[in-house]
């Protein structure tokens, strides 16, 4: 396997990395520094051009890749996640500058991603005898597809390009990623950091500004997009791959509903429930986004919420204790903002930045908000609030909460999403499926469904002599 040393990672410049190489273009750009809109460094706006020859590298690449022991692809892959680990107070401090979120938080993403990187190699990749005979053998294997297209959003920027990178190249795919406009320089680091780890365009990372995304989803010689990021994103991105059959996996947004029965420890939840709601100043997919809360314990819990939400501190992540940062970019602040305006527009009451009992069908319960805007609702029938609950395009997440666990655990197996949990949510583990029902997503990632999600079946009819 070939070895490049580039000496230590700093985090001052930031290039393309195209065939195991650093490189520039004729055009740059830079992101923002959130809280205080400070330009972080240049980056640089690929082109056509440079597209190109990332995907001839990777499909060059791909031909020796694939055909490696998956036991030598899995060390490269132990050996990557070292690296990262080795500079995760860089990353991190990256992540709070490009991202906003706070270091702390920025941190367990970083921690999180190597987490990822050792736990998503160890799962078996299953190879199975459907039949045999003295004359012939039917074998059911899973092969890789090719060069896969990363595609992946500015809110966990670290997190889901290394959930993407790593069942890639463990399964026998190369892969170019593509950061958002908004949070290119921690991906660009992880390209640059796995030069010393994997051979010539087997990983390679590409940024650029709002062109480059289309022209990775039309690109002929891509086998694969993995894409994360909003529902109306998500369905151009599949158009755009129907004109080449590419295989997809599209992760999308979600409206997570949540049910609060009445015989809940008001007090002992709330906290869980206010950082499950507002994390990452709640740009988060899987979000508490819709809190149903039993009429008996109503008044009470929204109270006692709205209290503890005013508590949390506000301000730069780089401050010790503050729990939400900036929201990250002016397009998502001004969709922030126009839906905060529809609430005195449609007669709603914020109670700090929850909302009042708001009706089923007005925008702040309907739409994803991505921002820490939540709306409470009124319930008081098991089966009619399910319905509620059901009643979304959304099916990304769901979680019930009760101290009757066999009442929680019926009402959880009525909810239509990808992930449900009872007395908590967003869990997540790189050993478990992730992904949503409806227009969520199509696929999943991560634990071995994701795996397959990046290969190929094939049914071996193999003689016997
Ligand atoms: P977005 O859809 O605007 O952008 C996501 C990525 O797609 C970016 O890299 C962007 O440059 C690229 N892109 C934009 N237009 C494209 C096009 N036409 N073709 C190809 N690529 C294109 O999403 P965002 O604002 O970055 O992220 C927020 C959304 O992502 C929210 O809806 C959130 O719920 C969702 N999300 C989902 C998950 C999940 O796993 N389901 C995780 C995180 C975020």
């Amino acid at each position: 396997m070939a070895k490049n040393d580039p000496g230590p990672l700093t985090f001052s410049t930031f290039h393309n990395v195209i065939n195991n190489e650093l490189t520039s273009t004729a055009q740059s750009r830079h992101g923002i520094n959130p809280p205080n809109k400070k330009p972080n460094p240049a980056v640089r706006v690929s082109t056509q051009e440079d597209l190109n020859r990332a995907v001839t590298a990777a499909q060059q690449a791909f031909l020796s890749w694939s055909k490696i022991p998956v036991g030598e692809r899995r060390t490269a892959i132990y050996e990557f996640a070292n690296g990262i680990e080795a500079n995760k107070d860089m990353f991190a401090k990256m992540l709070t500058a490009e991202q906003g979120k706070p270091l702390s938080q920025a941190t367990t993403e970083v921690e999180m991603a190597v987490h990822w990187a050792r736990t998503i190699p160890t799962i078996e990749i299953p190879i199975t005898v459907l039949e045999e005979s003295d004359e012939h053998e039917i074998i059911e294997r899973h092969t890789p597809m090719g060069v896969v297209g990363a595609i992946v959003p500015w809110n966990f920027p670290v997190l889901l390009a290394v959930g993407k990178i790593v069942p890639a190249l463990y399964t026998g795919n190369t892969i170019i990623l593509k950061p958002s406009p908004f949070t290119p320089y921690c991906d660009l680091k992880l390209a640059e950091l796995a030069i010393q780890y994997f051979p010539t365009g087997v990983f390679q990372a590409l940024s650029g500004d709002n062109d480059l995304g289309p022209i990775m989803t039309e690109h002929p010689g891509i086998d694969k997009i993995s894409f994360t990021g909003s529902i109306l994103t998500g369905k151009r991105v599949m158009a755009s791959c129907a004109k080449t059959l590419k295989r997809l996996t599209l992760e999308l947004g979600g409206n997570d509903p949540v049910i609060i029965c009445d015989d809940v420890d008001i007090d002992a939840i709330i906290p869980t429930i206010g950082v499950l709601s507002f994390l990452c100043s709640s740009q988060i997919c899987m979000m508490i986004k819709r809190l149903y809360v039993h009429e008996k314990i109503y008044d009470e819990f929204r109270d006692k919420l709205a209290k503890h939400v005013q508590d949390l501190k506000v301000g730069e992540g780089t401050r010790p204790d503050t729990f939400i940062g900036p929201v990250q970019n002016s397009m998502q602040f001004d969709k922030a903002k126009d839906l905060f305006d529809s609430l005195s527009s449609e007669g709603l009451k914020p109670v700090p930045t929850l909302v009042d009992n708001p009706p089923d069908n007005s925008r702040v319960v309907v739409e994803e908000p991505f921002a820490p805007i939540l709306p409470l609702l009124k319930w008081s029938d098991e089966n009619d609030v399910i319905a509620r609950a059901n009643d979304s395009q959304t099916g990304l997440g769901a979680s019930v909460w009760s101290s009757d666990i066999d009442r929680a655990n019926r009402m959880a197996l009525q909810l239509q999403a990808g992930s449900v949990w009872v007395n908590s949510h967003f869990q997540v583990a790189p050993n478990v499926p992730f992904g949503g029902h409806k227009a969520s997503s199509i696929g999943m990632e991560w634990g071995l469904t994701g795996l397959l999600g990046y290969c190929n079946t094939q049914s071996l009819w193999l003689k016997k002599k």
